[in-house]
C-alpha cells in the first residue's frame, strides 16, 4: 500500500475537478455501468418503484449484479436531460473520472480530460485522495464482481 502512495504521478501536485453536470459522459460509446445489488435497492427506494419492476425497467443482468440499459444510441436510460438518480447513482458513475484505466497514465488522462469538462475546474484533489479513490474502488470490484 505505501509503495503505491510513495511513489511519484502526473498527478503528485492533485487534479481539480467539479462535475458540470453535462452528461457527456452518460452518453456516447456504450459502455458498462454496473449496479451492484445494495445499490439497486437505494435506487429503486430513491425514485420510489419497487426493486422488481425497477429491475426490468432499467437493468440487465451483469455478473453478480447488474448494468444499466442503454438506449440505442448509448445513452444511460437514467438520464433524461440530467442524471435523474444523481444523488444515489452508482459507485461506478460517483468515482468518475478518477478510475484506474483512465489515471494509469498521461496519455490516458488527458484524453480522458479532452472528453470531460469538469476536470480542471473545481476543488483540488490531492494525490493521496485520488489515490484513495481508486483504492477504495479496486476493493469494491473484487468484492462486488
Ligand atoms: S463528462 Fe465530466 S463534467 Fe460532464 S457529467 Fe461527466 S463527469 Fe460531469
Amino acid at each position: 500500500m505505501n509503495k503505491l502512495y510513495n511513489r511519484s504521478y502526473f498527478f503528485d501536485q492533485g487534479i481539480h475537478f467539479e462535475c458540470q453536470l453535462c452528461g457527456l459522459c452518460c452518453m456516447g460509446e456504450p459502455g458498462i455501468v454496473y449496479v451492484t445489488e445494495n445499490e439497486v435497492a437505494k435506487i429503486a427506494k430513491y425514485l420510489s418503484k419497487q426493486v422488481s419492476s425497477f429491475i426490468e425497467t432499467y437493468l440487465l443482468p451483469f455478473k453478480v449484479g447488474y448494468r444499466i440499459k442503454e438506449h440505442a444510441d448509448g445513452r444511460c436510460f437514467f438520464y433524461k436531460n440530467e442524471c435523474v438518480i444523481y444523488p444515489v447513482r452508482p459507485r461506478q458513475c460517483a468515482t468518475f473520472p478518477f478510475w484506474f484505466e483512465n489515471i494509469r497514465s498521461p496519455k490516458k488522462w488527458r484524453r480522458v480530460a479532452d472528453e470531460c469538462p469538469g476536470i480542471g475546474r473545481g476543488p483540488l484533489y490531492s494525490k493521496e485522495k485520488i489515490l484513495k479513490i481508486i483504492n477504495s474502488t479496486i476493493e469494491y470490484v473484487v468484492k462486488n464482481t
